[in-house]
């Protein structure tokens, strides 16, 4: 069993499909174990992104990433990480696969309706980001 990390960015949530995220999540069996809504600040944000700082798009994705509310949730399920990047689909959406959540929701490069953890190293950092130990169903 592996755990990853899920947000619902402000587009997301902004546009209504919160219920059609967490569809996909319980279709494709990747169980909620812990789950909050709430809005970032820009230091939270640039912590979170912090890989990221020396890129162009740096400010305008943190600036993003605080604009409004977001949904941080834990999945756990078998090859959960690459699992639900599979979900996801591509960072761009134009180059996404059919009937992934990017390709089907998302509008620009940035506004890519969620993040998911990259590898089991960035997973925890950011499992541990937002929640402790308490907050995570066991
Ligand atoms: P992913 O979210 O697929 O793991 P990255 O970690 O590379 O993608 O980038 C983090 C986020 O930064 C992306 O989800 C997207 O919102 C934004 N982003 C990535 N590349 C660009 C870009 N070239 N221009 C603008 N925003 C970008
Ligand atoms: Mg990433």
């Amino acid at each position: 069993m592996e755990r990853t990390l899920s947000i619902i960015k402000p587009d997301g949530v902004a546009r209504g499909i919160i219920g059609e995220v967490i569809k996909r999540l319980e279709i494709n069996h990747l169980k909620i174990v812990a789950m909050k809504m709430m809005k970032m600040d820009t230091a939270q944000a640039q912590g979170f992104y912090s890989v990221h700082k020396e890129r162009p798009f740096f400010d305008s994705l943190t600036h993003f990433m605080t604009s409004g509310p977001v949904v941080v949730m834990v999945l756990e399920g078998e090859n959960a990480i690459t699992k639900y990047r599979e979900i996801m689909g591509a960072t761009d959406y134009r180059e996404a696969a059919e009937g992934t959540i990017r390709k089907d929701f998302a509008t620009d490069i940035e506004k890519n309706v969620v993040h998911g953890s990259d590898s089991p190293e960035t997973a925890a950092f950011e499992i541990g980001y937002f929640f402790n130990r308490f907050e995570l169903i066991v």
